[in-house]
């Protein structure tokens, strides 16, 4: 059964000015969702004020949640304010909330991963969870990235649900750097992943779950990695905001 593509903006913590927002918005809702989802992951303190302004097919993905809901957690976002907000999907898991980039204290493990897409599910929603390898251990070759993503996923295999979870497999070396996987990079990691999910979940759920690519993607670059049968969208920093998104989309749809 084909996948339907699924391709996410992500703002990060951008941009600087309000006034900005409105020019993005219009960058993500030129996408023809047709034939492939969309999501926008705006920075925190923007989420509230742009995510009424995206059009049908377009979900607003908050970058984070908690795991315990609403309450005493100071500069949290819980799950239960974005259903009240009708938002489906949150994405959770980034590299550079994970560590790898030293800003976060203290970095968040994949069990802890587990326990907010476990909350995410409680309340209703969708969940994009990010893994990835750092380039030490890509330098090792597939084996290590694939033993080092196993990691990441572990935590996740009760929660493994092609309905309700997407995987973007986003290399830390790639992300920002505008060096890409190479097509038979993607591809070899993303088949890799994949069977490891039918060893170790069940063949179907192999079959349907959507495993994106993160990490520079371009227009230039999208249309060669969509031609990767287990590529099944990307995940965009940069190039998010950027005309150029409605084309990367078109690349996959
Ligand atoms: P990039 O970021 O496209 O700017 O490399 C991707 C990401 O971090 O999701």
């Amino acid at each position: 059964m084909p996948r339907r593509p699924i391709v996410g903006g992500n703002w990060k913590c951008n941009p600087v000015e309000v006034s900005k927002l409105d020019g993005l918005v219009a960058n993500i809702n030129a996408c023809d969702t047709t034939d492939c989802d969309v999501y926008v992951c705006p920075s925190n303190l923007h989420v509230g004020i742009v995510y009424t302004k995206f059009k049908e097919g377009v979900w607003c993905t908050p970058q984070n949640c908690n795991f315990k809901g609403c309450g005493a957690f100071t500069g949290e976002m819980a799950a239960d304010q974005m259903v009240d907000m009708g938002l489906k999907w949150c994405l959770i898991g980034h590299s550079e909330r994970r560590g790898e980039f030293g800003l976060p204290t203290p970095p968040e493990s994949s069990a802890l991963l587990a326990a907010k897409c476990e909350y995410l599910y409680s309340k209703g929603m969708k969940c994009v969870y990010a893994i990835g390898e750092p380039l030490s251990i890509r330098e090792k070759g597939i084996e290590a990235v694939l033993e080092y993503c196993v990691q990441q996923l572990k935590p996740f295999l009760p929660l493994m649900d092609a309905e309700k979870l997407v995987i973007a497999y986003e290399p830390v070396w790639s992300i920002g750097t505008g060096v890409t996987a190479s097509p038979e990079q993607a591809q070899e990691t993303h088949a890799a992943l994949r069977k490891w999910i039918a060893e170790n979940k069940d063949p179907a759920t192999a079959e349907a779950i959507r495993i994106q690519y993160g990490g520079s993607a371009t227009a230039a670059n999208a249309p060669q990695l969509s031609a990767c049968p287990d590529v099944d969208g990307f995940l965009v920093g940069g190039a998010s905001l950027k005309s150029e998104f409605a084309e990367i989309v078109a690349a996959i749809a």
